[in-house]
């Protein structure tokens, strides 16, 4: 498809080449080829592309290649590209895919997001950033308290600007958009395009380059897709209790957390089942052999966070297990969507604590199906270490006590729900067309 085509016929300079080299990227991606060029050019994006098709790097690497072309920096506490994102995982994320791609081009780079001490975001921000990627509440909050300055913004760009949405970031997106010059390069990606978010590119793009990428298409109806409603303290039992079964031949086992896909192999492998762990604090070698041996079948089970599974493109899983729920429901539909590709069956197992229900409830909206519900299996052996903490209550964690993704996702700032706002006389776009 876009096998032929290189990074160096895009136009990106040498360093970036270097990086990409480095990094092991052959050849650039249908959204790299489709955007980089545009974004190269200084034109307006509107993207609709889901994250694990490599649309970070289709705005990060035309973004370092244009700061570099002019050296000055942004002054104290000012910022020459930002980058929202709905979430603290995302925002990390992009933050070193950019530090990965500019590692030979010396830019100052920050990350900010809610839920933790703002005392070393301040301190990275005060004499200013190159590239600062942040969570719309925690921005807003410091550039209110003049931690930041957003009038020096020449990049501008909206990551996963349906889920900032959702979250109810819509005002507070507008309002650092309104920060920022009207005289920049703005972009806007997005998994889904209602009528919000085309709205949103109305008011925000100028003449906007169009690129779309179409994601793998996910026969879920496919899947025979299992619960079961257990505690957390039995879910190891009842996984080595469904690998009895030998049709489980090629399997995935998702967890939410790098610590929980090593609990989880070690298990197996205390149990007497090879199994092999992915996840992005396993070096590339470590992670290309898991692969390798999952892929020849000399591994059977594979465990895996969604992140480090986002590459994995092995046919013939027989079954994939949601060990723990996914923190969102297109990344269920993510995981499961390893089994039955190119036509087969597949078969998926979710494990649903207590705490887990709002998790399953959101996955059957977005698929519009139930899960069917297992049998439960008798005689399960609870683990001793949530057997210490005492049974968990269904109600644990929740409404009393701290919600489970705490720190994870951070609120509207503005305590908005979602976006209740009329577009105003005039609209960005034509303030900027005016400016
Ligand atoms: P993203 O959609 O930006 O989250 O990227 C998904 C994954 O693909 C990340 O792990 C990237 O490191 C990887 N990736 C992005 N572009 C390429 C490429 N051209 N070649 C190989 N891997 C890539």
């Amino acid at each position: 498809m876009t096998s032929d085509v290189t990074f160096a016929s895009l136009g990106l300079a040498e360093p970036l080449l270097r990086a990409l080299d480095a990094a092991d990227y052959k050849n650039p991606t249908p959204i790299q080829h489709k955007a980089i060029p545009a974004l190269l050019e200084g034109r307006d994006m509107m993207g609709l592309a889901q994250t694990g098709t490599g649309k970070t790097a289709a705005f990060a690497l035309p973004i370092l290649q244009r700061l570099s072309k002019s050296r000055h920096g942004a002054g104290p506490k000012g910022v020459r590209a930002l980058i929202l994102a709905p979430t603290r995982e995302l925002a990390i994320q992009i933050d070193e895919s950019f530090r990965t791609y500019g590692v030979h081009m010396g830019f100052r780079t920050a990350v900010i997001f809610g839920g933790v001490s703002q005392g070393p975001q301040v301190k990275a921000l005060s004499d200013g950033v190159d590239i600062l990627v942040a969570t719309p509440g925690r921005l807003l909050d410091l550039q209110q308290q003049r931690k930041v300055r957003l009038d020096k913004v020449e990049i501008l760009v909206l990551d996963e600007a349906d889920r900032m949405l959702d979250m109810g970031f819509s005002r507070d997106v507008l309002k650092i958009v309104d920060e920022t010059p009207l005289e920049r390069q703005s972009l806007l990606f997005s998994a889904t395009m209602p009528k919000a978010i085309k709205k949103l590119g109305e008011e925000i793009l100028l003449e906007p380059v169009h690129v779309e990428v179409t994601p793998e298409v996910v026969t879920v109806d496919k899947i025979d897709q299992h619960v079961y409603h257990v505690p957390a303290s039995v879910k190891r039992s009842l996984l080595l209790h469904l690998l009895n079964d030998p049709a489980m031949s090629r399997v995935i086992v998702f967890t939410r957390t790098k610590h929980g896909a090593n609990r989880v192999s070690g298990h197996l492998d205390k149990a007497g089942i090879p199994s092999a762990a992915i996840h992005g604090n396993k070096s590339q070698n470590a992670r290309q052999k898991a692969l390798e041996d999952f892929r020849s079948g000399a591994t059977r089970i594979l465990v895996a966070t969604d992140i480090a599974a986002r590459g994995i493109d092995v046919d013939d899983i027989t079954h994939v297990v949601n060990f723990e729920m996914p923190v969102d429901a297109e990344s269920y539909v993510h995981r499961i969507g390893r089994t039955a590709r190119a036509g087969r069956s597949g078969i998926a197992y979710s494990f649903c604590d207590p705490n887990e229900r709002d998790e399953l409830k959101a996955i059957e909206r977005l698929t519009k199906k139930p899960l069917m519900v297992a049998a439960p299996v008798q005689g399960l052996e609870a683990d001793q270490k949530h057997g210490e903490r005492g049974p968990r209550h269904p109600h644990q964690g929740k409404p009393n006590g701290k919600p489970r993704n705490s720190g994870q996702q951070e609120k509207s700032h503005s305590g908005q729900p979602r976006s209740g706002r009329s577009r105003r006389p005039g609209g960005r776009n034509n303030q900027r067309r005016a400016a």
